[in-house]
This record gives C-alpha cells, sequence and structure tokens, in this order.
C-alpha cells in the first residue's frame, strides 16, 4: 500500500478523514478508547497526548506504539492557551512531538504561534527533515469568535513553511459566520483542516467533508467529546449520512432557533438514505430576527457551489421566510400569501426561490384521511379551533379555503377575534367550549404537550362521541385530550399525521419523489418514545 500523502497526491481529491481524538489520562483508557474508536469507524486517531497525566516521551511512544495500525495516526501536544489540558512547558511537548515524529507518526500537529520560537520551529523542522513520512499540521483555533482575517492567516501558514497542513478552527457564534470557513475550503487546495465549533458552526463539521477540509472531528460519544458542538460518529455516519458525503453532495435544512431537538433532520435524512439520494439535510441554527435571516439567504444564494437546494423553516422564521422570497420575486404559494408565512423555500435553477406552506395541506390531509372524505366534505362542516397562534393561521386559512365553518376558541380572545376576521370565521373564549357544537375539533395550543402531559384544552364532558378530536400536539403521542376523547368513543387524528403529512409535502416539493411516510412516522414516533 503507498504511503498516504502519495495516496493523496496522486487522486488530487483531499480524502476526509473521520477522526477520533483519544482524549485519555493514562494507557489503560486510551487503549480503550482506540478500541472503541476503530469499532465506530474512526478513519484516523488524534492521540491528544495533554490529555495524559505525568507526561513524558516514553509514555507517548508506548502509546504511539498501540495506536499504529491500519489508520492514521497524528500526535496532538496541546498548548493551554490553545485549548491544552495540562500546563506542560513548550520544552516537553515540542520533545514529545519530535518523539512522535521519530516513530513514524502520519502528522503531529503544532500551534501555528509556537512554530515562531526560534528552538521549536528548528527541532521540529530537523525531525521532518529526517522521517520523510510525518507531516506538520499547523494549527490555530479561536475559542471565542471568528479570525479576523481567515485568508491571510491561511496563507501566512503557508509562507512559513509550504509543505505544512493549515488547520483553522474557530467558534462560529452564529451560522453565517461559518461561511469564511466554507469560502477558505471553496478557495483553497490541497491539504488544509477547517471548521468551525459551537452548537451554530456543527454544520460545517458536516460541509467540511463536501468541501474537502483532510480532517472532521467526531467523539466516540457524548461524554468523550474534545470541544463544542462535536458530533458523535453514530451522528455523522447515522443521521448526517457521512459516508455518502462528496462534492457533489445537495445540501437541504431547517432553519429554526431552537433547532437542536428538531426532528427534521431524522426524518429527511432516513428518507434520503432509503432513496438512495445524494443529498444531506441540516439543523441550521438561526438567531436573531429579520436581519440575521436576510444575511443568511443573501450569504447561501450568493454560494451556488454549496448547492443548498431547499429549506423547512420553522418558529421563529416562518414570516421571515415569505418576506424574503416576495422581496426577491420568487415564487410564493397563493395560501401562503394569505397564512402570511411560508415553511418551505426551494431554490431553483439560476438561484429563482420558491415559498411554501405546507403546513395547512398537511393539517388537510391528515383531517380527509381519517374521516374518509374528499376536500369538497368539509363544505359547511361545523370545526371547533382552539387556539390562534401560527399553526391555528395556518390551518383556519386551510379549512376555510376548502368552505368549513369555523370557530376560533383561544384563551386571548382578541386574538382568535383577529384571526377570525381575516378569514371570515366565528371567535369565542376558552370558557364557552362546553357549548360545544362542531363536528370536528382540533387543538392548535400547546397544552397537554411535554412535560405537562396531564393538561387538556377540552375537559373530558365536553366530548361527545359522533366528534372527530385532532390534537396537533405530537408529543406525547397520545395526548390526554386524544386518551380521554377515545374513552368517549369518538374517532382521533394525533399530532404525528400532522407532522408526517408535511414532512411528506416537503420532501416531495425537495426531490419531486414520495415520501416514505410509514418510515417517517417511524423514525418519529421512535424518537418520541425513547
Ligand atoms: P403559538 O403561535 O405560540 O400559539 C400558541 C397557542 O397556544 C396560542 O393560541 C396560545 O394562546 C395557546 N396557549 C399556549 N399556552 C396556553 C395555555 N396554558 N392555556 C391556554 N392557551 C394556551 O404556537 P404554534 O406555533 O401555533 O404551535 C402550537 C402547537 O402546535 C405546538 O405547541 C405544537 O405542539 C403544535 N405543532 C404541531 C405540529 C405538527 O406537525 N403536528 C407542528 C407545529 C406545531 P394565547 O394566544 O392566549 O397565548
Amino acid at each position: 500500500m503507498l504511503p498516504l500523502q502519495t495516496q493523496t497526491a496522486i487522486n488530487c481529491v483531499i480524502m476526509t478523514y473521520l477522526t477520533i481524538p483519544i482524549a485519555a489520562n493514562d494507557i489503560q483508557q486510551a487503549l480503550l478508547q482506540i478500541k472503541k474508536s476503530s469499532a465506530a469507524g474512526a478513519e484516523m486517531l488524534e492521540l491528544r497526548v495533554d490529555y495524559l497525566e505525568k507526561l513524558n516521551v516514553g509514555l507517548v511512544e508506548k502509546l504511539i506504539s498501540i495506536a499504529q495500525g491500519h489508520i492514521p495516526v497524528v500526535v496532538t501536544c496541546r498548548d493551554k492557551k490553545q485549548g491544552g489540558v495540562f500546563n506542560y512547558p513548550l520544552k516537553l511537548r515540542v520533545e514529545v512531538l519530535v518523539a512522535a515524529i521519530n516513530a513514524g507518526v502520519d502528522f503531529v500537529d503544532l500551534e501555528y504561534d509556537n512554530f515562531f520560537v526560534p528552538e521549536v520551529r528548528q527541532e521540529i523542522k530537523k525531525a521532518l527533515s529526517n522521517n520523510k513520512e510525518t507531516k506538520l499540521i499547523l494549527s490555530a483555533h479561536n475559542f471565542k469568535t471568528k479570525f479576523a482575517d481567515i485568508k491571510k492567516l491561511y496563507r501566512e501558514i503557508k509562507k512559513a513553511f509550504p509543505s505544512a497542513i493549515p488547520k483553522l478552527v474557530y467558534t462560529a457564534n452564529h451560522v453565517n459566520d461559518c461561511f469564511d470557513a466554507f469560502d477558505l475550503l471553496h478557495n483553497t487546495r490541497g491539504e488544509r483542516i477547517v471548521f468551525c465549533m459551537g452548537g451554530a458552526g456543527l454544520i460545517s463539521r458536516v460541509v467540511a467533508k463536501k468541501l474537502g477540509s483532510m480532517v472532521t472531528f467526531a467523539s466516540i460519544d457524548e461524554g468523550t467529546a474534545t470541544a463544542p458542538g462535536q458530533l458523535t460518529v453514530e451522528e455523522f455516519k447515522k443521521l448526517y449520512r457521512y459516508d455518502s458525503i462528496n462534492n457533489k453532495t445537495a445540501l437541504y435544512g431547517v432553519i429554526a432557533d431552537p433547532v437542536a431537538h428538531s426532528l427534521s433532520p431524522h426524518v429527511h435524512n432516513a428518507c434520503f438514505a432509503k432513496a438512495g439520494l445524494n443529498e444531506v439535510y441540516l439543523p441550521l441554527l438561526e438567531q436573531g430576527g429579520m436581519d440575521e435571516f436576510n444575511r443568511f439567504f443573501d450569504n447561501i444564494l450568493a454560494r451556488p457551489w454549496l448547492r443548498f437546494k431547499g429549506f423547512s423553516v420553522t418558529i421563529p422564521h416562518k414570516e421571515n421566510a415569505l418576506v424574503y422570497v416576495k422581496r426577491k420575486k420568487g415564487f410564493v404559494e397563493p395560501l401562503a400569501e394569505k397564512i402570511g408565512a411560508a415553511n418551505t423555500v426551494l431554490i431553483k435553477a439560476g438561484g429563482k426561490l420558491a415559498a411554501y406552506n405546507t403546513d395547512y395541506r398537511s393539517a388537510l390531509d391528515s383531517v380527509i384521511s381519517a374521516m374518509g372524505i374528499k376536500k369538497t366534505g368539509l363544505r359547511d362542516m361545523p370545526v371547533a379551533v382552539i387556539g390562534a397562534g401560527g399553526v391555528s393561521r395556518a390551518i383556519v386559512a386551510g379549512l376555510s379555503d376548502a368552505g368549513a365553518k369555523i370557530t376560533i376558541y383561544n384563551r386571548t380572545v382578541k386574538r382568535a377575534e383577529n384571526l377570525a376576521g381575516e378569514f371570515g370565521c366565528e371567535f369565542a373564549g376558552l370558557e364557552r367550549l362546553k357549548n360545544l357544537h362542531a363536528k370536528l375539533v382540533i387543538n392548535c395550543t400547546s397544552i397537554g404537550m411535554h412535560p405537562k402531559v396531564n393538561a387538556t384544552p377540552l375537559p373530558a364532558e365536553y366530548l361527545i362521541k359522533d366528534m372527530v378530536v385532532f390534537d396537533t400536539v405530537y408529543n406525547p403521542i397520545e395526548t390526554l385530550l386524544l386518551k380521554q376523547a377515545k374513552r368517549a368513543g369518538t374517532k382521533t387524528i394525533d399530532g404525528v399525521s400532522m407532522f408526517v403529512n408535511q414532512a411528506a409535502a416537503q420532501f416531495k416539493l425537495f426531490t419531486g419523489k414520495n415520501a416514505d411516510a410509514n418510515l417517517m412516522r417511524r423514525v418519529i414516533c421512535g424518537h418520541l418514545t425513547r
């Protein structure tokens, strides 16, 4: 087998190594982590020897002899100023790196700042010139924010030691901060390591593979992460389809704040995988208001090479999405315009935008299929909608379009009155629910949602046998309202069916293909019942 450097040079395509840091205090712990990493599918090991207690050259040589095998090894003895664990003196850290070079490891990682200390530079260069198989990574980290000028820093590193692999890692405080990293990867060639830390930088760890960063780091499990925002190997491989990502992979994502608990990446990635599509769906933490949203979309549209094709949009950006697409003179689905919110945005050929709202359609589809009727069957049907927020608005728009006779009940009566006024409905306060005369009752409030699962918007005594009760809350799958409705003998519709229908409608818009709705439901229920 050819040495690593020769392979990458011949192929001219930089492989991204899914690298697991071995962050152990002693050899026994390290051995265990190495075994687990190999089993998890690590493609490279980073021996973070600054985690070792009682660090000495002999200990590092022992660790290297254990780790060296089928996958490349990088040895790092991080300076405390750049995230190192123990405050080992520079002299010892350099001795350790020299020993690693002499042991023939594939890579050693030295802080770029320390490369300017003349003795350090001299020692490392001397060791490298005697051991051609080891490559030097010169790294710079910014744990607080973006680098002032990442391109300049990259050029400086290459100038200081042309054969070095620059590693530039910084904290993204906003998803918009990731674009510096993407641009650098896009505009440079050869071996370099570039990505962002922090929750907002999470996507850069996945996109790093698409754009050819030589390394992206993963932890064995959540407990062993060595940097903020680091994903586990399982998340990389099972959730974000790591093994199938390449430079042609199209990107999708959910724009939300918060986004960490969104089930959409699980649902869409499972369906992309099932359909054999070269696409991956990411959680896009979009903090801030309209300005930040605009900047994000401007950034995306200015970089067609990222191949972002579509977005799910949720709280708090549905209105922003509609305004943005209108401003860019994109297509807006008429009912999305009427609702005043878009939950799906597509980027079509030539950067043309299109905005849709799949919320109302999904709710109508859930009702129609559960009641065994056509859309025309909703005409003149008496419907009680409880709640007057965003979901209620989408459902009321859809139902009024279908000709249903709607009464909106809400805690804040004024809000119900405003919504009713827009769509020509009746309205009332929640106390009027006791006089309910409706064929279909829809809960669009968050009452009954986890963790307050013992609450219901509609007391059991108001439930009548020939009603159909639909709860948009999907966590828990069977809310108290649905349990009591079942006991009263009514037909029930759960929030998961609406979730699945809206995700399936988005999938169709994204790909032109029908989603596997059963798979979507299994994925959602699998997560909700964990
Ligand atoms: P929203 O805009 O914040 O509206 C919340 C609504 O719930 C308002 O009408 C609010 O009344 C009412 N409410 C909240 N707490 C209440 C309480 N303690 N007592 C009485 N009324 C209360 O939220 P949204 O975006 O419409 O979402 C509502 C629910 O829909 C979510 O909680 C979620 O479970 C569900 N949902 C389901 C799906 C799905 O696919 N199945 C998708 C999205 C959302 P006031 O106007 O008086 O504040």
